[in-house]
């Protein structure tokens, strides 16, 4: 009777078991276990829930160049508003245009060149392409200049619904991981599955957060888990990048032995640890929307790392900080940025919720 999947109907008794994630490799994670969903969920609902929520931190993930398994994160594509060019993004925050030349009169070309030798190169190409060419007809872009041309803002949603499933699992599964018994958490399966919605995933900053504030040697993802028997509540507090910190409800009436955990994973240089945090993170009595803000300190410092990267490669992007959805590729420009976070701090339609 062990091993059942943890996600199939009671009466399935799928035998054929898929190495899971418990952190999605995606974003860094590789605590992996066999022995808690079957392949068909796996196919059906892990790796949905993974492509959620590695295309929400992709733009961290890219930029700071975080190693997965087997291959390296993506190369990320953006639209700007003026020409909608695209640029791209490739790991470790280079950033180049995607579509270098752009035609701007009759017989005239603006180039975006990054060296003289690409120059060249961009030249004897549009030269094959027309019949008459000269150097003349060519308006050369300089580097200083469209590095300037534009800025960008982009945020990115903690919040949408499917990226909290992702958030659930990781808790639950961790709860498996450690040993809990899977009819302890059995609601939380529908959650993670998309059947019913339910006040399970909540986002939340503790009085004191478990990891210091992030550096390009120390970036984590930590999960803390306590099971109560007294208080009857088992619950893990999730900490991705040492800056998005939620609190996951997984059973509010637990009836089963006292259980405390910790794992963390540093990104960055790929040590994991289970030691203890020095303070460990408790539930607060106020609503949890009053510590929202505490994210946005942390935020500010994940947001400076990337920067940092994209600076390096002297692009002049900027990283806006809204914690709403919103779709890749679209510009928020600084009025956008203000708008979502005055709706932000009125908590209207944030999905952000007290418990
Ligand atoms: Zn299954």
């Amino acid at each position: 009777m062990k091993n059942k999947c943890f996600l199939c109907p009671p009466e399935f008794n799928n035998l054929e078991f898929d190495l899971e994630h418990i952190i999605p490799n995606s974003i860094g994670g590789r605590l992996k276990s066999d022995l808690i969903i079957c392949k068909t969920c796996n196919n059906d609902f892990g790796h949905n829930l993974e492509i959620s929520i590695a295309k929400q931190f992709d733009v961290i993930c890219t930029t700071l160049n975080i190693k997965r398994e087997r291959n390296e994160p993506p190369k990320i594509k953006l639209k700007t508003k003026e020409h909608a060019d695209d640029f791209t993004i490739f790991p470790g925050g280079k950033t180049e245009r995607s579509i270098k030349t752009r035609k701007i009169g009759n017989k005239e070309y603006l180039i975006y060149y990054s060296s003289l030798s690409e120059l060249e190169k961009l030249k004897t190409q549009i030269s094959k392409n027309r019949e008459i060419v000269s150097e003349k007809e060519i308006t050369e872009g300089i580097p200083g200049e469209v590095q300037k041309f534009h800025t960008l803002l982009f945020g990115f949603s903690t919040g949408n619904r499917t990226s909290y499933r992702a958030i659930a699992k990781m808790a639950a599964f961790y709860y498996l991981y450690c040993g809990g018994l899977p009819e302890l958490i059995h609601p939380i399966s529908g959650y993670i599955k998309g059947i019913y919605a339910a006040n399970i995933v909540f986002p939340y900053s503790p009085e004191s957060y478990i990891n210091p504030p992030p550096n390009l040697e120390n970036i984590q993802h930590t999960i803390f888990l306590t099971g109560d028997f007294e208080t009857k509540l088992l619950w893990a507090y999730i900490e991705l990048f040492n800056t998005f910190s939620y609190a996951i409800i997984l059973n509010r009436n637990y009836i089963g032995p006292n259980i405390k955990s910790n794992y963390s994973i540093n990104v960055m240089t790929g040590e994991q640890s289970t030691t203890f945090p020095p303070i460990e993170p408790k539930l607060p009595q106020k609503p949890l929307k009053n510590y929202i803000p505490d994210m946005q300190c942390r935020w500010k410092y994940l947001a400076k790392l990337v920067n940092q990267k994209l600076f390096f490669h002297n692009i002049g992007y900027k990283l806006g900080n809204d914690m709403y959805d919103y779709t890749k590729g679209t510009i928020i420009d600084e009025k956008i940025a203000e708008d979502l976070s005055n709706k932000l701090f009125s908590n209207e339609g944030s999905g952000f919720q007290s418990i």
